[in-house]
């Protein structure tokens, strides 16, 4: 788990005092890695508290992060500074967090981070890495996994060296998120508590934190009584009581198909957990039809069609990828789960999306 955090609007102008006291040295700098969307906005970067050799690097959001990217990071900070960096800082969405997450394990692992996507295959304790969220859904957060496309395949490094030693949850950070940014991140939310509470692996933990996202979710997204205030203080929320809830048991169908589309499409994890999810009316029923009417209610628009020009060997490599996520499978439809879900149900379903 997530050792430390502070919730509050403002809470953002605590970072250099949080993290003051865990210079290692004065050529030991802090790396913050700050989502390029921040650019020039003074309000953000004046306030990020850079001392002695600290180093500020922007980086695109655009795409999903990868393990080659990862590697470029680990060995650019290498290169430009003689010591062991004091800790790494993430200021951004799901990506930046992750690739902060990574970066941070793989500054103290040897090889490439590719050989470590998998369960608990890290080795050494990370370095003092933190997380400060912008856009609230994914549970990067809090979660214990940072999810990186490799050469082959779309996987986290899940381990207990992954979560941040410090979390700053700062819900104005989010006042200029998109809305439909918005929505298909704070979807992602919505999907974990979803896979979470009708899996076979839930217990008593994962469905004390799953009933209150889902709980804060419909407040958000359903009931339409919240300032636009107390909405973003709450999305940041769900998303933390979402990720705790499947830090104790799993996503399921959503998660699995969309890695796939992920993977072969890139599209990105929160709007193509809503393409699969559209479908997904006969494995979670009640979800599918509250998500749809949210989706009417904020009038969003999902990507469709974006399957119909793919080859069988596409098909293929979704589905592979899919079915590769075993944990997944055996959370959503139970340890039978290789008889129910075949190619052919998966490959129909991609052809819908
Ligand atoms: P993101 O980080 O991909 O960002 C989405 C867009 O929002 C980007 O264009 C970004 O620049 C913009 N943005 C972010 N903050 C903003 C702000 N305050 N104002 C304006 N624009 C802003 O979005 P995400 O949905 O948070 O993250 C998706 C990533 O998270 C994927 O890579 C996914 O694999 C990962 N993920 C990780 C976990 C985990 O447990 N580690 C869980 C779910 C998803
Ligand atoms: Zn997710």
């Amino acid at each position: 788990m997530v050792s430390r955090v502070v919730f509050g609007r403002g809470s953002f102008n605590q970072l250099g005092d949080i993290i003051a006291p865990e210079r290692l040295n004065r050529k030991a700098p802090f790396i913050f890695l700050v989502d390029d969307v921040f650019k020039g906005n003074s309000d953000l970067t004046s306030r990020i508290p850079l001392a002695y050799d600290d180093q500020l690097l922007y980086i695109s959001a655009e795409h999903e992060p990868k393990t080659s990217q990862v590697d470029e990071l680990v060995e650019s900070i290498i290169l430009t500074h003689k010591d062991r960096p004091s800790g790494i800082i993430g200021i951004g969405g799901g990506t930046i967090l992750d690739l902060a997450k990574a970066v941070a394990i793989m500054l103290t692992n040897e090889g490439e981070a590719k050989n470590y996507q998998g369960w608990d295959l890290v080795k050494n304790p990370a370095i003092y890495h933190v997380g400060i969220p912008t856009i609230s859904g994914t549970g990067a957060e809090v979660s214990r996994t940072t999810i990186l496309t490799g050469p082959e395949r779309k996987l986290g490094i899940n381990s207990d060296y992954t979560p941040f030693d410090q979390v700053i949850l700062d819900p104005e950070l989010t006042k200029d998120v998109p809305k439909d940014q918005w929505f298909y991140t704070g979807m992602d939310c919505f999907v974990h508590c979803i896979e979470s509470l009708n899996g076979t692996y839930l217990n008593a933990f994962s469905k004390s934190y799953g009933e209150k996202a889902l709980e804060l979710c419909k407040e958000i997204f359903i009931e339409d009584n919240l300032s636009d205030e107390e909405s973003a203080d709450k999305l940041m929320m769900a998303s933390w009581h979402g990720g705790m809830s499947i830090a104790y048991s799993q996503v399921g169908v959503a998660h699995a198909m969309s890695y796939g589309l992920g993977y072969l499409l890139g599209i990105k994890h929160g709007v193509g957990n809503c393409i699969v999810f559209e479908h997904l009316e006969d494995y979670y029923p009640e979800g599918v039809a509250l998500y749809k009417a949210m989706r009417k209610k904020h009038n969003i628009k999902i990507p469709q069609g974006i399957c119909a020009d793919l080859h069988d060997d596409e098909f293929d490599t979704m589905i592979d990828v899919a079915l590769s996520l075993e944990p997944l499978w055996e959370n959503a439809i139970g340890k039978n789960w290789k008889q129910v879900i075949t190619r052919n149900k998966l490959k129909a379903l991609y052809q819908k999306m």
